[in-house]
């Protein structure tokens, strides 16, 4: 089977971390003319006519060089620079959220690129101070790195999220369902996968269990790996996962999530085909997942 949540990755470019403290390689590729640069404002970028802006590095304002790495034989870099532009004209800057729509069709080839600047411009303005001894910190390995006058070094992070599709019942048969929650806040019909973040000293598989359990109720046994998607908004790695339940009583915890319930393959049809089941976007894991356990493709997305 396709599936869309791939595509955000595909293409990716090379990252050629050994170039990183290469400060020669650097600044040649930076005065080449094919070279193509995404100036970010803090954490923003500003699409033009649509697009992702790339300009080349004369085009390029001072800031914080971060090489993101080699494609279609160019260099590509990000430029940090503080916040102010962005805040000048908030309505014209975006987030990668923000951002996410302008990445669809054509710009999709340029996700991984995108992820790659945003998700380090993210840590590079909410790292500032040194953990260990709270001293300024500053950048080198050409963005990869900050370290404080101490010789504290810090690294960009991707927090591990776990998000899962749970099923129960004969697998393959009629009567297989598949559990699928909703947050309060969401559009009415809207239902998705569960998800939350591995705790510090815990497998990736009890991080499954723990987090269906605590917002349904509901005990996972056995539990396989499916795939992964990076997600820094701001800095989350989603890991797919099947588990399989060893209970059905649903009782939702009312914080995190709102309602939760079993869907057979024919509830979950019948539901996308007239709206009242809405599934997450085409290129989520999440909705590669669901698409995955019903065995093909449904209609309808947020
Ligand atoms: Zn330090």
């Amino acid at each position: 089977m396709d599936y869309q949540h791939q595509r955000l990755a595909a293409g990716a470019h090379d990252r050629i971390a050994v170039r990183r403290r290469d400060d020669a390689w650097l600044e040649e590729r930076w005065a080449d003319p094919d070279t193509r640069v995404l100036v970010v404002s803090g954490t923003r970028v500003r699409p033009r006519d649509g697009r992702i802006p790339w300009v080349t590095a004369q085009e390029a304002p001072d800031g914080v060089r971060v090489l993101l790495g080699e494609n279609d034989g160019r260099a590509w870099f990000a430029l940090v620079t503080g916040p102010e532009a962005a805040q000048e004209a908030k309505d014209e800057w975006f987030p990668l959220r923000g951002v996410l729509p302008h990445l669809a069709g054509d710009g999709l080839a340029q996700a991984p690129l995108v992820f790659h600047a945003l998700g380090l411009a993210e840590w590079l303005w909410a790292t500032r101070y040194c953990p260990r001894c709270g001293e300024p910190l500053a950048p080198r390995a050409a963005g990869h790195e900050l370290a404080c006058p101490h010789g504290h070094v810090q690294f960009p992070r991707s927090d591990p999220a776990v998000i899962m599709v749970v099923t129960s019942g004969e697998p393959g048969s009629a009567d297989e369902r598949c559990l699928l929650g909703r947050q309060a806040s969401w559009p009415e019909g809207r239902y998705s996968t569960l998800a939350g973040f591995c705790e510090p000293g815990e497998t990736l598989e009890d991080a499954v269990r723990r987090e269906v359990l605590e917002e349904t109720g509901v005990v996972v046994g056995d539990v396989e790996y499916f795939g992964n998607q990076p997600w820094p908004l701001p800095a989350s790695l989603m890991l797919g996962f099947i588990g399989r339940a060893v209970s059905e009583v649903i009782n939702v915890d009312n914080d995190e999530i709102d309602d939760a319930r079993w869907f057979t393959r024919a509830d979950m049809k019948a539901g996308a085909e007239v709206g009242e089941l809405v599934l997450p976007g085409g290129v989520s894991i999440s909705r590669s997942l669901v698409e995955h356990w019903y065995g093909g493709p449904l209609p309808g997305q947020w």
